[in-house]
């Protein structure tokens, strides 16, 4: 299955890619994890990369999309994966739609999050990062055992610079502004599925689970938290 998850900064996209990932064993591709990897490294796709993420804003499209066209032609890919954070624009949509075609293949169902701006703020303020595996925690909604410390791999938790409350609004106004238009591009697709993302995280992890399982099975989609 080839899956994309779309909503704004804080939804919960990561942490639902993350427990889908690892369930369906599909890779999870984060495009903003792969430009802070590469920012981390230095390399030069990094730091064309890094005055945009600082600032909130989006990376070119071109830089992006090469990062992501590198990444799903790999073999992990071949069955299927979870995007998460990409697209972010209608053009980048119209890339990946010939670069699947290209290869044989199509999205089949696109994830929308919605979710009040409150609960976004809360979240993004609350989150912590494993500087060394990546896995995500929430000082109050998903608590590491020992403060500060990853319960998977001991590593030492942090704040992404771009969860601060300043940049944090810049990132909502670039999601209104920028992807929200990608809502109506997979309506009119017919592969849109809006999840209710201010639920109970185990809740939505349910509601995609029923999703997934009924595009599998061609059939039609009747439930709370999904519409
Ligand atoms: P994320 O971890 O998805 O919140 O992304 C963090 C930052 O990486 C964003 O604020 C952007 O600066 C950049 N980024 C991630 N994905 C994209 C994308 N598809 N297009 C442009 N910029 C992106």
């Amino acid at each position: 299955m080839r899956i994309v998850f779309l909503g704004p900064p804080g939804a919960g996209k990561g942490t639902q890619a993350e427990t889908i990932s690892r369930e369906k064993k599909l890779p999870h591709i984060s495009s903003g994890n792969l430009l802070r990897e590469a920012v981390e490294t230095d390399t030069e796709t990094g730091r064309k990369a890094r005055e945009y993420i600082e600032k909130g804003l989006l990376v070119p499209d071109q830089i992006v999309v090469d990062i992501i066209k590198d990444r799903i032609v790999k073999d992990d890919c071949k069955d299927g994966f979870i995007l998460d954070g990409f697209p972010r624009t209608v053009s980048q949509a119209k890339v990946l739609d010939e670069m699947l075609k290209q290869l044989g293949n199509k999205l089949d169902l696109v994830f929308y999050f919605s979710v009040s701006e409150e609960s976004v703020i809360l979240r993004l303020s609350g989150r912590r990062i494993c500087s060394s595996c990546g896995a995500n925690y929430h000082i109050k909604f998903v608590p590491s055992s020992k403060d500060g410390i990853c319960d998977k791999c001991g590593g030492k938790l942090y704040q992404r610079a771009d969860d601060k409350l300043e940049t944090v609004s810049e990132r909502l106004r670039v999601y209104h502004d920028q992807t929200e238009d990608l809502v109506e591009y997979y309506k009119k697709n017919g592969i849109l599925k809006e999840i209710i993302a201010d639920a109970n995280i185990k809740v939505i992890t349910k509601n995609i689970f029923d999703a997934i399982k009924c595009t599998q099975k061609n059939r039609p989609l009747i439930g709370y938290g999904v519409v």
